[in-house]
């Protein structure tokens, strides 16, 4: 493939851009180019990705959209920008803060395309506008295999890198991911513009949103046709169902600061996340989270945390304390019912009615203290359950288990309750739900530490495996297999 390149030195890749963040105004965000980086190579690359943004797969083998994509060519009809948020920081108003690192090139097909690692910016504070490769080979990995999970996502296209030192803990290498979101747009955005006074802001930002995301806001005839108040409700229930979704699959953001909560309710900045292994409700995946804010447990608290959040810097707009109150009311309605809802689907039970929710709930519950009282290995346990009812027997689940008789006895009230349904749709739809591979901190450091060496190939198994996740994959048991004990002394921080 080879690279149209115009006089004034930028390519094109076939692809119609434009930059709606763009039309928004100054105040909202710095115009930049992304800066170089010497000698770059591909790490990783989504076909699925560039299929979605109508890209021809064969740029993803070019020299030229790699040197793009690593900030070192521009791309012709993009405006890159970096775009200046706030947000509260575990729990504490943080003030302004922006894109440090990201540089939002533009639109195509209405998705916004951003390079994260390009340099400095005018948000960048103390930070040196990188990333490093580690880091970046998570976020592309996770944001794979969260689409693959079907939970919401900002996309990642490819992990570009380049041995420039990066200086961390230790010195890495630098790289680059290219994220695609319908938008980038955070809870922080609202917050910098309210908390700044900036209401006229604040309004063509809502307004923004509204147009773009949230149209039947205008329409709704809720909390006194309050479009503000409807966007309010809106992301609360995107939000629920996102936390939701997290908690029934066992992951652990691991930084839930306003500034990383996705107006859109998609899981964004991918930092030290986990997916769980022993089941530990309190399970804490971020080595810098000394007093545990972010445990996986906290997680659903915490999103309505920053809701109430979000809320206060839309005050301003909705008007009455009240009516922002009601509209975040929909988290506490629509979080349990999803969570519920995914947990009878990990079950196999479809058909959950008002008389058998109550006992359908405690199966959920018990079970649930069962694998944290012997930190069962969350993924292995739900798996083996799906096929102890495809036909399997049930002693692959037992196995798991010390407390034989604990187990044994909660088999017994599944099985009672299974045999009022069709067992092999349970299992077809447990086989659906409960993930046979997910992105495991042990899996992602092998991959990271072979391509440190330049060997990329661990990370293109990942995609695949990862891309597919309810598959059987039978040529990768391992990579299905319980973490190694080295996988416990994993440290992940905040340091990326
Ligand atoms: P995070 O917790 O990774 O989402 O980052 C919080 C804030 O710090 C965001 O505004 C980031 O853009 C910024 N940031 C993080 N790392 C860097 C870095 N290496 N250089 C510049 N800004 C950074
Ligand atoms: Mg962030």
């Amino acid at each position: 493939m080879t690279m149209d390149m115009n006089k004034t030195g930028s390519f094109d890749v076939g692809l119609t851009w434009s930059n709606s963040f763009a039309r928004l105004g100054p105040d909202f965000f710095t115009s930049l180019a992304p800066h170089p980086l010497p000698e770059p190579y591909w790490v990783g690359r989504s076909l699925s990705v560039a299929h979605t943004l109508g890209l021809d797969a064969g740029w993803l083998d070019s020299d030229e959209l790699l040197h793009v994509l690593t900030g070192n060519q521009p791309l012709r009809g993009t405006q890159p920008l970096a775009s200046v948020y706030s947000g509260h920081q575990f729990g504490h108003w943080a003030g302004q803060l922006g894109d440090g690192r990201a540089i939002l090139l533009g639109e195509t097909g209405g998705l916004e395309v951003q390079l994260k690692g390009a340099g400095l910016t005018p948000y960048s504070r103390m930070g040196d506008g990188r990333a490093v490769l580690r880091s970046s080979i998570r976020e592309f990995l996770c944001s794979e295999a969260m689409q693959g999970l079907g939970i919401a996502t900002s996309r990642a296209l490819c992990v570009t890198g380049s041995d420039a030192p990066i200086r961390r803990e230790t010195t890495e290498t630098a790289a680059v991911v290219t994220r695609v979101a319908p938008s980038f747009v955070r809870f922080g955005h609202f917050e910098h513009f309210s908390h700044s006074g900036q209401h006229d802001q604040l309004k063509i930002l809502a307004d923004y949103v509204i147009e773009r995301f949230y149209p039947e806001c205008r329409t709704r005839t809720d909390f006194e046709a309050n479009p503000y108040a409807n966007l309010l409700q809106c992301v609360s229930e995107r939000t629920a169902q996102m936390v939701a979704q997290w908690q029934a699959v066992g992951f652990c953001h691991g930084v839930m600061n306003t500034d990383n909560m996705s107006i859109l309710g998609l899981t964004i900045d991918y930092g030290p996340f986990q997916f769980l292994d022993g089941y530990n409700p309190g399970h804490i995946c971020n080595h810098s989270d000394n007093q545990g804010r972010y445990a996986f447990n906290k997680q659903p608290n915490i999103a309505y945390w920053n809701l109430y959040c979000l809320g206060q810097a839309l005050l301003p707009l909705i008007g009455e304390q009240g009516l922002a109150m009601a509209a975040l009311e929909s988290y506490k309605t629509v979080f349990p019912a999803a969570f519920e809802a995914l947990m009878c689907a990990k079950l196999g039970l479809i058909d959950t009615s008002t008389d058998t929710a109550p006992a359908d709930r405690a199966l959920i519950e018990d079970v649930l203290k069962l694998l944290a009282s012997e930190r069962v290995d969350y993924t292995i346990f739900w798996r083996r359950l799906s096929h102890s009812n495809s036909g399997s027997d049930a002693q692959a689940v037992r196995d798991l288990f010390v407390d034989r008789n604990g187990i044994a006895a909660w088999l017994l009230r599944y099985s009672a309750r299974t045999n009022q349904i069709d067992r092999r749709v349970a299992a077809d739809l447990m086989l659906k739900t409960n993930p046979k591979f997910v992105l495991r901190n042990h899996l992602g450091e092998q991959a990271i530490r072979t391509a440190k060496l330049k060997d990329f190939s661990q990370v293109s198994t990942l995609l695949m495996l990862l891309e597919s996740p309810f598959d059987e994959h039978p040529d990768f048991e391992e990579h299905a297999g319980f973490p190694p004990d080295w996988a416990s002394s994993i440290e992940i921080s905040c340091s990326s």
